[in-house]
This record gives C-alpha cells, sequence and structure tokens, in this order.
C-alpha cells in the first residue's frame, strides 16, 4: 500500500458543517483515482491537507507506511513526495516559459535541465513559447506550462485538481494523452479531481464520488457511473 489516508476530517471556522468529514482510503503504487462530486463538496480541500497545503481537524496520512502527518499536525518524512498542481498555475511572471519549467530542475545538471525542458515542452505542445513571459499566454497555455513544470520531477503521488480545464478543443484530447503517458512511465499514483464525464470514464482506475464533505461511494468508473 502506497498511501493510506485516515479519517481525515476538516471544519473551516466559521462553516456550520466540515468541508471533509472521516475520510479513508488507500492506494496502491500506479494506482488512479477519480475524484468526483458536485462543485462545493470537499474535493479541493481534500487534496489541499494530502499536499499539506491545509490543516486537518484529525487525521492520519501515511506514504509507504510512514507517517506523513500525525494528528497533531507535524509534517513527518517525505512529504514533498506528494505534490498538488494548483488549479490557479502560480507562474513566475518576470520569467519565461522556459525558465518557468527549468525552475523545478535547478538541483540538476545543466545538461539533464535542458533535456527535459525541451522534451516538455515538446509533449505539452509549447513549441514557439519557450521564450514568452506569462503574461503573453492565454489561459491554456499558461495551464500548460504548470501541468509541464509540475511533471518536470514526477513526485510518488501526484494531485490534479481540474488540470486541464481550460486547454481549447484543439489541444485538450493531444496534451492529455501526453501528460497521461509521461506520468504513467513514472508509475506514479495520481489522485485527479475532474468535472468531465470523459475523462473520468477513461483514466482512472477507481472512482471515489462525494457528497458534503463525505466518501459517498468507490467503485471502478463504470460501476459508478452506470447505476439506476
Ligand atoms: P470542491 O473542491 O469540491 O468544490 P472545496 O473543498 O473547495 O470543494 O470546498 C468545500 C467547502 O469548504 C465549501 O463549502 C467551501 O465553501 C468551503 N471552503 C473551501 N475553502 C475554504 C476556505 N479557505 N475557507 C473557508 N471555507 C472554505
Ligand atoms: P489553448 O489553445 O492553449 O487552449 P486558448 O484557447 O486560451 O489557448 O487560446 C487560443 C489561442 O488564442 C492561443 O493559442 C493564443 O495564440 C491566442 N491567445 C488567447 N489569449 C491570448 C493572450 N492573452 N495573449 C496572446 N495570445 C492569446
Amino acid at each position: 500500500m502506497l498511501l493510506e489516508v485516515e479519517n481525515i476530517s476538516k471544519k473551516y471556522e466559521n462553516a456550520l458543517t466540515p468541508a471533509v468529514s472521516g475520510i479513508s482510503f488507500t492506494l496502491d503504487e500506479g494506482q488512479w483515482l477519480g475524484l468526483i462530486g458536485e462543485s462545493g463538496c470537499g474535493k479541493s480541500t481534500l487534496l489541499r491537507i494530502l499536499a499539506a497545503l491545509e490543516e486537518p481537524d484529525t487525521g492520519l496520512i501515511r506514504l509507504n507506511g510512514k507517517k506523513v502527518l500525525s494528528p497533531a499536525w507535524k509534517l513527518i518524512a517525505g512529504h514533498s513526495d506528494i505534490k498538488l498542481v494548483h488549479q490557479d498555475y502560480q507562474l513566475m511572471p518576470r520569467h519565461t516559459v522556459w525558465e518557468n519549467i527549468a525552475y523545478s530542475l535547478r538541483a540538476y545538471k545543466p545538461e539533464y535541465q535542458r533535456k527535459r525542458v525541451g522534451e516538455l515542452i515538446e509533449r505539452c505542445k509549447l513549441d514557439n513559447l519557450s521564450d514568452k513571459l506569462p503574461a503573453q499566454l492565454s489561459g491554456g497555455q499558461q495551464q500548460r506550462v504548470a501541468l509541464a513544470r509540475s511533471l518536470a520531477e514526477i513526485p510518488m503521488v501526484l494531485l490534479l485538481d481540474e488540470p486541464f480545464s481550460n486547454l481549447d478543443y484543439t489541444h485538450k484530447n493531444a496534451v492529455r494523452q501526453q501528460i497521461v503517458e509521461m506520468i504513467r512511465e513514472n508509475g506514479t499514483t495520481v489522485i485527479w479531481v475532474t468535472h468531465d464525464t470523459a475523462e473520468a470514464l477513461a483514466f482512472p482506475d477507481t472512482l471515489a464520488l462525494m457528497r458534503d464533505g463525505q466518501w459517498l461511494q468507490t467503485g471502478t468508473p463504470q460501476t459508478l457511473y452506470h447505476q439506476p
């Protein structure tokens, strides 16, 4: 078991009900979980807690058997191995597309950086945009840069929050296919929040349906979508 999540709950201050309530699940290495449910049901909150960007009220997270998070919210080992791709792209405004992607590889040799960034630019269909600044790009292009950056160094667990929501029709299928392949090549475990039924049916091994902060149901995409 790669990831074990136990009894995660979180109520925001002044909220009447918890955003996330008693969620437990496990994921194997390389397993892809799709997370679906109406807007406001707690999907993003859950991802932020898993990425240690939000503090839960209760819960335990283990990665490879090691505690990542204790109930007293002490970050322990390995949390950088769980990475969230934000919905807002958080690109560095004064740096080019190339530099934004290369930044996440700054610990590597220049030669390797050039090769890896070149590959990401090609697979995310960003050719011709290497020297542009984020403000010169469309929303869809910025989203592709953010995806390329987060895939430069693929973590053990990748959390995707509506990763393709801004891509237009001409790019969506091709870019999505390339990115799915890149992630699979690395054997990464994925949790993928999506509102796109085609995506939810095509890519995850397992789907979880959330409602009002709770884990309502888990199953294969086919069983979850074809119920009366
Ligand atoms: P989803 O991603 O499924 O749309 P969210 O996790 O964003 O759901 O939100 C779950 C609930 O928590 C909603 O009621 C939302 O209004 C509330 N919420 C989300 N973020 C915050 C926050 N930072 N402060 C207070 N309430 C929040
Ligand atoms: P994508 O094709 O990445 O999904 P959009 O659908 O947002 O991007 O935009 C379609 C095309 O319109 C882009 O390829 C781009 O050339 C152009 N475009 C849109 N907005 C801008 C902008 N703010 N600056 C420059 N070009 C833009």
